[in-house]
């Protein structure tokens, strides 16, 4: 069998810096132990009446279990999908027929494209505008809510600047309009409490492999009374919660296709692993203090607080940010350039465009999100060498 490429088992560095953990994390040692036997002996399809296809059908209801239990849903609450892009996608489509849909200027691309071709289709949307620390206005969100609205999806934390939302007071709002809101928490649930019952949340995407969990798995979890299987004077209207994929009767009908059994298991086994949000936050203070100490010019992108216990995000002034992840590539370091899933595209990001950042420093923004495998020597490690690169790029710039 042809061997596949991989560039970092072939290239041996001498040190090797991962901060690059809202992109993907690493899969855990432990999770892969919990899938392996589903991708050997329990091959079985979920769907099977056998022995082979109850084993699996069984162990995505205990991965169910698991998933609803993060986020404090029901385990009837939750469909499994290929991740949160489809997540996104298919609660956008649910709602798309039945009036506007409302989300922030700063959500992730598998919300915004959405919308964006929603709107080529003649469907209305409204974007909300977010301050300079990428916090959505909540004066200009209730207005739009008295304007007639199907559906509004803000997301709970920023991939690009960590910025973390309002949730407990969106979801509020949206109940006292009877508006149904989603929020797309891939970035949060692990480093912060997400509870959706206890934030009022109707609707809500996440996804595996940001959690030490595979690739390939996520969830769209939907309130009972939303899906119409309970109902409940004050919660917001019924919608006949359309299927996505059809197909099977896989996942109550609604997403149908054979289920990704060793992936679900992943996701499952992930969601109780412990991400050590507080000492990701003191590395976090760590670094973003030597950067503001030890490299002039260097601006830090969203806010100081309510922000991920992860995202460390800089705009150094008179260099791309791309040459800065290209040399700290060379020093065995990952980092990102606005969010990964818009890293090959050299526009300003429109995240930081939002926020009001000068277009130049935000060409200039590096990101570096930890995680709880980072060690405070890492962080001085990556500091030193960003120092000097920073002054060599400087000291190459036209623009300085
Ligand atoms: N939403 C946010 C906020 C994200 O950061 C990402 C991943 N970059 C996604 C959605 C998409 O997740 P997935 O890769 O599981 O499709």
């Amino acid at each position: 069998m042809k061997k596949i490429y991989s560039e970092t088992a072939k290239t041996k560095r001498s040190k090797e810096v991962y901060m690059d953990n809202a992109a993907t994390t690493p899969l855990d040692e432990g999770v892969l132990n919990t899938m392996l036997p589903f991708l050997k002996r329990d091959f079985g399809n979920g769907a099977s009446l056998h022995t082979w296809g109850r084993t699996a059908g069984r162990a995505i209801e205990v991965a169910r279990k698991q998933v609803a239990k993060k986020i404090g849903a029901d385990k009837d609450e939750i469909y499994f999908t290929s991740g949160a892009t489809e997540a996104n996608n298919w609660i956008l489509n649910a709602y798309k027929d039945k009036g506007k849909i409302v989300v922030s200027r700063i959500e992730h691309p598998s919300i915004i494209e959405t919308c964006q071709a929603f709107e080529k289709e003649g469907i209305e949307v409204e974007y909300i505008d977010v301050d300079e620390y990428g916090q959505v206005q909540l004066g200009e969100l209730e207005k739009t809510l008295k304007t007639g609205v199907a559906l509004v999806s803000i997301m709970m934390a920023n991939n690009e600047v960590g910025t973390i939302q309002p949730i407990a007071q969106i979801a509020e709002l949206c109940k006292q309009y009877k508006v149904p809101f989603h929020t797309d928490a891939t970035q949060a649930v692990g480093k912060m409490e997400v509870n959706v019952k206890k934030l009022g949340i109707d609707a809500l995407s996440f996804s595996s492999h940001k959690l030490f969990g595979p690739k390939g798995a996520g969830a769209l979890y939907v309130r009972k009374e939303l899906l119409g299987l309970v109902k409940r004077k004050d919660a917001a209207p019924l919608v006949n919660f359309p299927a996505f994929i059809r197909g099977g009767f896989q996942e109550t009908g609604l997403r149908g296709g054979t289920q990704n059994t060793a992936a679900i298991v992943g996701f499952g086994t992930a969601t109780e692993i412990d991400h050590q949000p507080e000492y990701v936050r003191e590395l976090r203070d760590y670094m973003i203090q030597r950067i503001e100490n030890e490299i002039p010019n260097a601006f830090l992108n969203g806010p100081r607080t309510k922000r991920l216990c992860n995202n460390v995000n800089f705009s150094f002034k008179s260099i791309e940010g791309e040459s800065i992840l290209i040399m700290l590539d060379f020093a065995g370091i990952a980092v990102s350039t606005g969010s990964a899933c818009s890293s090959v595209n050299l526009e300003p990001s429109y995240v930081l465009f939002a926020m009001g950042v000068d277009v130049e420093l935000s060409m200039g923004s590096v990101r570096f999100t930890l995680s709880k495998h980072n060690t405070r020597e890492e962080v001085d490690y990556v500091v030193n060498e960003l120092k000097i690169i920073v002054e060599k790029l400087r000291a190459m710039s036209p623009l300085e």
